[in-house]
C-alpha cells in the first residue's frame, strides 16, 4: 500500500491558486505527470485544467477532496518551452496560473477535446494489369475516375462527388479493386515553392544580414526601418538557411497585417510549408495548424522548413524546431491582449527567444518607444535601414491647415485639384479617416441634442449602409430617428465624417474612376478585402478610402497621394502616448505612398500645423521625433524610463467600481508604509476616459515606480489581501501590467 498523494490543478478561474485532487480510484503515481490534461469537478461544473504537481501535502483536509473526473491525456500535449512560458506569465502578469495555462491551448483542447487532426477519405488509384484495363473498358466512367485519380495523383472523396463521380461509380471502382480508400489530415498547409531568386541587397540591408546571421543564440534585433525599406526582404534572407536545414520560424504580424500578398512573398521564395494562424480560422482549423506546427520534424524524408505566420496568439504554438522569431510591426497595438490576461504578444516573443537561446528580429518603421529604448540601451542591437529599397524614395510630407480652408465631407476643396492631377496621370490616391460609418454622430441644430449611447459615454455613430445608428463601444444598435427626439426639430443631420461619407463624396466628384471603401464593415467576409482591392493591384487609377485597415503590409506601387483627413485627436488626448501613437499613425498611412517608381506625397489635414512635434516629424523624421518624446518621458519617469500597473474595477452600479479601488488603495497605501517603498506612486481611483461603457461604471488606480522589480514585488505582496477583499461581489476588477492603453 503506497501513501496516498494529491494532484495540484491549474483550472481556468480568476481564482490565484492551484486546486488538489485525488487521482482516479485505485491509480498509481505513474500514471500522472504535469502537463497533462485532466477533468475535474468544480462547483457544479466539470471543468479541463492541467495538473502542475504531485505531492502528498493537501492545502485542505483530504477528506474533503474529490478525486479528477477524468485524465484527458497520457502524455503531455506542451512542450516544455511553451509550459514555462505559462507559468512565467503568471508570475509576470500577476494572473493564476490557470487563465495563463489557459490561452496555450487551442479551443479545442482547452474544452477538454481530442489532439487529433481532422481526416478525410482521400482516394488512390492502384495501377491496372493491361487485363484489368480492358475489363474497365466496360464500365467507361469508372474508367474516367481511375484516369482522373491518376491525373491528380489521388483525390479527397468529397472532391469527386463535385467533379461529378457518383457514389455508385466510386464503389464500383472500389469494389474491383482498382482503388485505395484512406483516411488522410484533410489539413493542409500551404505549400511553398521556391520560384523566385533573392533580391541584391543594398548596402544598409547587406549589413543588417550579416548582423543576424551572426547571432549565435539568443540576440534580439529591432530593425528600425522607414517605410519600404525593404524590411521584409531582410526577413527572407535571414531565415532562409533555417528553411533550408529544414527547421521552423515563426513569424509574428499585426490583427490586419496578414494579407495574401504577404504570405505570397514567402511562398514564392522558400520550399517550405506554411501555417497561417488568424482570427478568421474555425477552432477545428486552428487544432489542425496547432497540432501540424506541433508535429514538425526534421527526421522524415521530406524535411521541409515550416514557417507559421500569425497574430499574437500563435506566439504560443509548440515548435520543436523553432529556429527564428519575426515580429514585423512590433509597435503595433494589436500584440498586446486588451482583456483576461492583458500579455504583450513581443515582449511574450522576446521572453521565449530568450528561453530557447534563438535570435529574434523585431521590426519597425515606427519602433514602440520601448524597443528604441531597448535598442540606444545595448539590449537590443539596433538596425537603421534609412532608405527607401530600389528606386524609391520617401513621400513628401505636408501638413495642411483647415482653420481658414472650404472643407467640405470632412475634405479640404483644395485637395480636389491634386487629386484629379493624380488620377489623370494613371496613379491612385489612398484617403484615410479614423472612423467607419457616415459620420461620427447625430446633431440638432435647433437644439444641439447629439445621439448619445445610453449605455456608454460616446457618440453613437450614424451608418447609412444600412442606415442605422451604431455604438462603437458596446454594439448598441438603434434606427435613425425622423425628428430630433429632444426639440422633434426635422432638421437634424450628421456631423463630421467617417469612411461611408467620403466614399459618397468622392464618388460624386470622381465618378470616372472607381471609389474603393476599406473598413470592418466592408469586409467582413473572409477574402472580401483582397475582392475588393482588385482594382487597386491592378493597377487602374482610382480612389481607396479607408481606416487604420490601410495602414499595414499592403504594397500599392500605384498609391503617389496620400490624404489623411483628422488625425487632430491625438494633440488633446488624456493618454501620454497619443503622440507616439499619432506619429505612427501619420508615418504608417503616409507610407503607403510612393512605394515604387513614382513618387509619393502625403497630405494631412489638420488645426494644428503649428505643433511642434509635427515640425520635427516634418522637417527630420520619426527618429528624432522619438527621442524628443523619450527625452519628455525621462523627465516626468514614464515608461520606458518607469514602470505601471494599471487597475480597472466596473461594475452595474454607479460608485461601486470606485468604492472598490479606494479600499485597494487603502491596502496599497498600507503595505507601502510597512515596506518602506518610498519610489512607488499612486493615482487615483480616478473615472475612466470613458466612465460608463456598455452599462457599467468603470474606475482606474495607476500605480507607477521608478524600478519594475520593486513594483512587481509591491503588487506581489499585496494582491493577494485584494482577492480577499469582502463585500464587492458585484464589482469585476482587472490588473493590466506595463498598459499600453488609458482606457
Ligand atoms: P518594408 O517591409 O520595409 O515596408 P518591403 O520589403 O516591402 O519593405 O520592400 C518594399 C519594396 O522594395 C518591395 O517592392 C520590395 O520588393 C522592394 N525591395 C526590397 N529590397 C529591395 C532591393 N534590395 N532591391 C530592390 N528592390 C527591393
Ligand atoms: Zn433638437
Ligand atoms: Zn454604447
Amino acid at each position: 500500500m503506497t501513501a496516498p498523494f494529491y494532484l495540484s490543478v491549474a483550472i481556468a478561474a480568476p481564482i490565484p491558486k492551484l486546486f488538489d485532487y485525488k487521482p482516479e480510484a485505485g491509480q498509481d503515481m505513474s500514471r500522472y505527470q504535469a502537463g497533462l490534461r485532466v477533468s475535474v469537478p468544480f462547483g457544479s461544473r466539470f471543468l479541463v485544467g492541467v495538473i502542475t504537481d504531485i505531492h502528498q501535502s493537501p492545502q485542505i483536509d483530504p477528506v474533503k477532496l474529490k478525486p479528477i473526473a477524468q485524465l484527458l491525456d497520457h502524455k503531455p500535449l506542451l512542450p516544455v518551452d511553451i509550459y514555462q512560458l505559462g507559468q512565467w506569465m503568471s508570475s509576470y502578469y500577476h494572473q493564476p496560473l490557470g487563465e495563463c495555462m489557459a490561452l496555450l491551448w487551442p479551443v479545442l483542447l482547452r474544452k477538454g477535446g481530442d489532439p487529433k487532426a481532422s481526416t478525410e477519405i482521400f482516394l488512390s488509384p492502384n495501377p491496372l494489369t493491361d487485363e484489368q484495363l480492358i475489363s474497365l473498358k466496360r464500365a467507361p466512367r469508372q474508367l474516367d475516375l481511375h484516369q482522373y485519380l491518376q491525373e491528380h495523383g489521388g483525390q479527397w472523396q468529397k472532391d469527386l462527388v463535385q467533379a461529378g463521380f457518383t457514389p455508385s461509380i466510386i464503389n464500383g471502382l472500389n469494389h474491383k479493386g482498382f482503388l485505395e480508400k484512406h483516411h488522410k489530415a484533410s489539413f493542409q498547409a500551404i505549400k511553398g515553392k521556391c520560384s523566385q531568386t533573392p533580391l541584391t541587397l543594398n548596402s544598409e540591408q547587406q549589413q543588417a544580414i550579416t548582423h543576424i546571421k551572426g547571432a549565435d543564440g539568443f540576440k534580439a534585433f529591432l530593425i528600425d526601418g522607414v517605410t519600404g525599406s525593404g524590411k521584409t526582404e531582410v526577413y527572407l534572407q535571414a531565415i532562409a538557411k533555417h528553411l533550408e536545414a529544414g527547421k521552423q520560424v515563426l513569424i509574428l504580424v499585426p490583427e490586419i497585417g496578414l494579407t495574401p500578398q504577404t504570405v505570397q512573398r514567402f511562398a514564392k521564395r522558400f520550399d517550405a510549408d506554411i501555417l497561417l494562424m488568424h482570427s478568421k480560422l474555425n477552432d477545428r482549423e486552428r487544432l489542425d495548424a496547432w497540432l501540424m506546427a506541433a508535429a514538425h520534424s526534421t527526421q522524415s524524408k521530406l524535411k521541409r522548413g515550416q514557417i507559421v505566420i500569425g497574430t499574437r496568439s500563435s506566439v504560443f504554438t509548440p515548435m520543436p524546431n523553432l529556429a527564428m522569431i519575426i515580429v514585423d510591426e512590433e509597435h503595433d497595438q494589436s500584440f498586446k491582449q486588451q482583456d483576461g490576461v492583458r500579455y504583450h504578444g513581443r515582449d511574450i516573443a522576446v521572453m521565449r527567444a530568450k528561453t530557447l537561446n534563438i535570435p529574434i528580429v523585431m521590426g519597425s518603421a515606427t519602433p514602440s518607444l520601448e524597443c528604441l529604448h531597448n535598442a540606444l540601451a545595448g539590449k537590443f542591437q539596433h538596425i537603421r535601414l534609412t532608405q527607401r529599397a530600389g528606386d524609391a524614395c520617401m513621400p513628401e510630407l505636408q501638413f495642411l491647415n483647415i482653420k481658414n480652408q472650404a472643407v467640405h465631407h470632412a475634405l479640404a476643396d483644395s485637395l480636389l485639384e491634386p487629386i484629379t492631377q493624380t488620377l489623370e496621370k494613371g496613379q491612385q490616391v489612398l484617403v484615410f479617416v479614423n472612423r467607419r460609418g457616415y459620420a461620427p454622430t447625430l446633431y440638432c441644430p435647433d437644439c444641439a441634442w447629439i445621439a448619445e449611447c445610453k449605455r456608454c459615454d460616446a457618440k453613437m455613430t450614424l451608418h447609412q449602409k444600412p442606415a442605422h445608428l451604431h455604438c462603437h463601444h458596446c454594439d448598441s444598435k438603434l434606427s435613425i430617428p425622423r425628428n430630433c427626439p429632444e426639440c422633434l426639430s426635422t432638421q437634424i443631420q450628421a456631423m463630421g465624417a467617417g469612411t461611408e461619407r467620403l466614399e459618397n463624396h468622392l464618388m460624386n466628384s470622381f465618378p470616372y474612376v472607381p471609389t474603393i471603401r476599406i473598413d470592418r464593415d466592408s469586409t467582413q467576409n473572409k477574402n472580401s478585402m483582397e475582392a475588393l482591392l482588385e482594382p487597386v493591384h491592378k493597377g487602374e487609377p482610382c480612389i481607396i478610402v479607408g481606416t487604420q485597415m490601410l495602414a499595414k503590409g499592403h504594397h500599392f506601387p500605384k498609391v503617389t497621394l496620400v490624404i489623411m483627413v483628422n488625425v487632430d485627436s491625438g494633440f488633446f488626448s488624456a493618454d501620454y502616448r497619443a503622440m507616439e501613437k499619432t506619429a505612427q499613425l501619420i508615418l504608417q498611412v503616409a507610407g503607403r505612398a510612393g512605394r515604387e517608381k513614382d513618387s509619393g506625397t502625403a497630405v494631412i489635414q489638420t488645426e494644428f500645423s503649428d505643433h511642434p512635434m509635427l515640425h520635427l516629424l516634418k522637417d527630420e523624421n520619426y527618429h528624432a521625433l522619438s527621442l524628443a518624446i523619450l527625452d519628455e518621458r525621462k523627465q516626468q519617469h514614464l515608461p520606458p524610463y518607469g514602470y505601471q500597473v494599471l487597475m480597472r474595477s466596473d461594475c452595474h452600479q454607479p460608485k461601486e467600481a470606485e468604492m472598490f479601488l479606494h479600499r485597494v488603495r487603502q491596502l496599497l497605501n498600507q503595505h507601502q508604509q510597512f515596506l518602506h517603498l518610498p519610489n512607488i506612486s499612486m493615482i487615483g481611483p480616478l473615472p475612466a476616459p470613458m466612465e460608463l461603457r456598455a452599462g457599467r461604471f468603470r474606475s482606474q488606480l495607476w500605480i507607477s515606480a521608478h524600478n519594475r522589480k520593486v513594483l512587481h514585488h509591491f503588487i506581489g505582496v499585496v494582491l493577494k489581501d485584494i482577492y480577499d477583499i469582502k463585500g464587492f461581489h458585484k464589482v469585476r476588477w482587472s490588473l493590466d501590467i506595463d498598459p499600453t492603453d488609458n482606457m
